[in-house]
Order: structure tokens, then sequence, then C-alpha cells
């Protein structure tokens, strides 16, 4: 059973800002060796907002998402991780917490470069995210 019912309300997402985007990947460089996680919300289709969320010094991303404490609203659309070590493919752990929290997730990872991002949705599929000035 989901924490919180994403389909009302919901809107396709469709892209995240480029200084979001590239909010994230300082983030994920300036947070190593640790992982750094957070909360994405939009506005309309364009992600453009983040919420960290405290005590990311876990290497497991599962144990990060302190879903319980988090403020939930409709603008929350999914989660943003690092993969300090590199590779943007969701881990197992990472698949099972898409699965129960939202819809639209970035994995960020070593070198944090424009490039270094993926996107998935709520399954652990590869979706595109359109990225927008
Ligand atoms: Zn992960």
């Amino acid at each position: 059973m989901s924490l919180f019912d994403f389909t009302k309300g919901k809107k396709q997402v469709r892209g995240i800002r480029r200084r979001t985007l590239k909010m994230i990947l300082e983030a994920g460089r300036s947070s190593l060796p640790n992982e750094f996680g957070a909360i994405l919300r939009a506005e309309g289709e364009v992600i453009d907002q983040l919420w960290l969320i405290p005590g990311t010094e876990s290497s497991d991303s599962a144990a990060l998402f302190r879903l319980h404490m988090l403020p939930i609203d409709f603008h929350v659309v999914g989660t943003v991780h690092s993969h300090p070590s590199g590779g943007c493919w969701p881990s197992g752990a990472d698949v099972e917490l898409f699965r129960r929290f939202g819809y639209v997730h970035i994995i960020v990872c070593d070198p944090f470069d424009h490039d270094s991002w993926a996107c998935y949705d709520g399954i652990g599929e590869k979706r595109d995210l359109e990225v927008v000035d």
C-alpha cells in the first residue's frame, strides 16, 4: 500500500529546471564521500524545488528516506539521491523505494557532470525528463 495517494491531483511531470538539476549535481559532488538525498517538488509539469532530507549519511538509500517524517503535499513527485561510487542505475533497494513513493526519481552519480544522472518512474523503468530553462 502506498503511504500517500500520488494519483490525487497528479499531473504528468515532463521536465526539470536546469538550475534545479545543477543544484542536485552540485549537492551530490559536495556530499562526497556520503550520499545525498532529497524530495522532488514540481510546479505544474516541471520539477523546480528540492527538499533536503536530514541525516543522509547512510549509504543505504532506502533507509535514507525517512518517509514517515516527511512533510508531504501535492507538489511532491518523487525523490533524488546520489551514488557516490558511480553508476546511475537503481539498486534493488532503490526500486523498492520508487514503488512506495512518488513517480519520478532521479539518480545522480560520480563524476556529477551534466551527463551524470538518470530518471526513473515508479517501477524503476528509465524515463525521459526534459531539462527546461
Ligand atoms: Zn541508489
